[in-house]
């Protein structure tokens, strides 16, 4: 999520980055792989900036209100200082060289990890360099964090780059509470098994006291795993291991709903929505995508089942405009460099067979959108297209439901993404099943008004249940109740 340069020079000017080095103890610490800013080098000049994004603001706002420290790694060179502190947290950079960035990261996370927990819609490469390269990070992130945070502190590790980092943390700081959070799927023993280093990963995540999954199968995955390959004894929701108890469970992440809806109040952006549609035409119906350039996203699959209600005439030029946003992501990858020049090959055959002089059936938007654009865009859209093969959670799908307040909007909604748990109300599709993406679509086109409100009813009742503080407060609370293992109160 993208916060305007108004706002980003607000909140810089509040409470800009310091960097006076001091050594820093604290009771609550959060490991990620990214601190929450990055460094900006924009029209010459170099700044740091806050790191958009629902996830950042609900961290920042519990490591403020604990005096709390934030761990991970600048996204820059090693020669390039960060800051220490930011919006009155600390702030601690883990330096990574280039060729670790390359095996660590873009290799082990990004070209094993990442594909293996997505179904391995692409197939996962196993190197042993890589996986040295995440052993020997992972550690690093585990020795900054047990010489920084204090006596029975607390730990919350997240995500799938680091999940060595709740075991290695333990062995050196038995006294600490430890958290760990996957945002990603977690895959069946079948896929997970390919993994030459299933072992490892699995005793990585067991160092955990709370082990948080975005739904419930992920954790049911995680716990059957956890019993077949280590012998762990106990049932889905809670493990013994190594005589520790480790508390699994699903905690779905969500929207920042506070700040969607004020963005939605503001009569600028409902004037730029309306300008959007008036730009596109004034067609009936706008059909939104909203992804990062992922091959998980199952954007062209989709893009096909829309080029094919074109030609069939179920889609008209004119009628029927579809808006495609795909964010820029993981441009250095080779599999996202072919994922990007086979979505513009489809994007550009589609508008060949079926646009007009002045007015394309497909508007494709390969750039990164401010906050306030998207949520314009968001407004501006009848049928919002969410289709990926798989989805840790997808937050599009949320934020689209979070705008929605005069409960029109169509959803159409993988049921691989693990929103689709809880939004019951939109059009389910199979992403992989053309013929089933086309007749949800047709069906969403034909839906009465009164159950487009019920459905819309229905979800958001769902998003504004919980917002993403309450999602951090619910995950804190589970590990601060969970049973502290036998080691614990042994400063190490
Ligand atoms: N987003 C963004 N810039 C854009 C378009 C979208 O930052 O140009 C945000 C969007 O608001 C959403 C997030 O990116 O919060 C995407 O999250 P999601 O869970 O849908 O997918 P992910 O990218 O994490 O796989």
């Amino acid at each position: 999520m993208l916060v305007s340069t108004d706002l980003i020079d607000e909140m810089i000017e509040e409470s800009g980055p310091t960097m006076l080095a001091e050594p820093v103890t604290a009771d609550f610490v959060v490991i990620a792989n990214r601190l929450p800013i990055h460094h900006s080098t924009l029209q010459g000049s170099s700044e740091w900036l806050p790191s958009p994004g629902g996830l950042v603001t609900a961290l920042t706002s519990v490591l403020q209100s604990r005096n709390g420290l934030w761990i991970g790694w600048p996204g820059v060179s090693e020669d390039i200082d960060a800051p220490y502190t930011f919006e009155g947290i600390q702030l601690e950079a883990v330096k990574i060289t280039r060729e670790e960035y390359e095996e660590y990261y873009l290799g082990f996370s990004n070209a094993t990890l990442w594909p293996l927990y997505h179904d391995a819609i692409r197939a996962p490469t196993f190197h042993r360099a890589w996986w040295h390269a995440y052993e020997t990070i992972n550690r690093r992130f585990a020795e900054a964090a047990a010489k920084s945070v204090s006596p029975n502190g607390t730990v919350w590790i997240h995500d799938y780059q680091l999940q060595l980092v709740p075991a290695m943390l333990r062995v050196m700081r038995p006294d600490v509470r430890i958290g760990f959070f996957l945002h990603t799927p977690f895959p069946p023993s079948e896929l997970f098994s390919q993994l030459p280093w299933r072992r490892e990963i699995i005793t990585g995540l067991l160092g955990a006291d709370l082990i948080g999954f975005q739904v419930p199968h992920a954790a049911s995955n995680f716990s059957r795993i956890a019993r077949r390959l280590l012998g762990a004894t106990g049932t889905d929701s809670i493990l013994h291991f190594d005589g520790r108890v480790i508390r699994v469970g699903a905690f779905p992440i969500t929207v920042d709903t506070k700040l969607i809806q004020a963005t939605t109040a503001d009569r600028r952006v409902r004037e730029r929505a309306a300008e959007i549609r008036r730009d596109l035409g004034n067609p009936e119906v706008v059909l939104l995508g909203v992804d990062r350039l992922d091959y998980t996203k199952g954007i062209q699959q989709r893009l096909s089942a829309v080029n094919e209600m074109f030609a069939s005439g179920h889609l008209v030029g004119g009628t029927h405009v579809v808006v495609q946003v795909a964010v820029p992501s993981r441009e250095s990858d080779a599999h996202y460099d072919l994922e990007r020049h086979n979505l513009e090959q489809v994007v550009s055959a589609i508008n060949g067979d079926h646009g007009q002089v002045g007015s394309p059936v497909i508007h494709y938007l390969h750039q990164n959108m401010p906050f306030e654009e998207l949520v314009a865009l968001y407004l501006a859209a009848d049928v919002m297209l969410v289709t990926p093969f798989r989805d840790g959670m997808n937050l599009v799908a949320k934020e689209y439901v979070a705008c929605r307040d005069d409960l029109t909007g169509k959803l159409i909604l993988s049921e691989f993404a693990g929103a689709a748990a809880e939004l019951r109300g939109a059009f389910m599709v199979n992403p992989h099943d053309l013929d089933g993406i086309k007749e949800s679509i047709s069906l969403a086109l034909k839906a009465a008004p009164d159950e487009i409100r019920a459905r819309m009813l229905r979800m958001r009742r769902k998003v504004f249940r919980h917002d993403v503080s309450d999602w951090a407060q619910s995950f804190l609370a589970a590990l601060g109740s969970a049973n502290t293992s036998p080691a614990q109160n042994e400063v190490g």
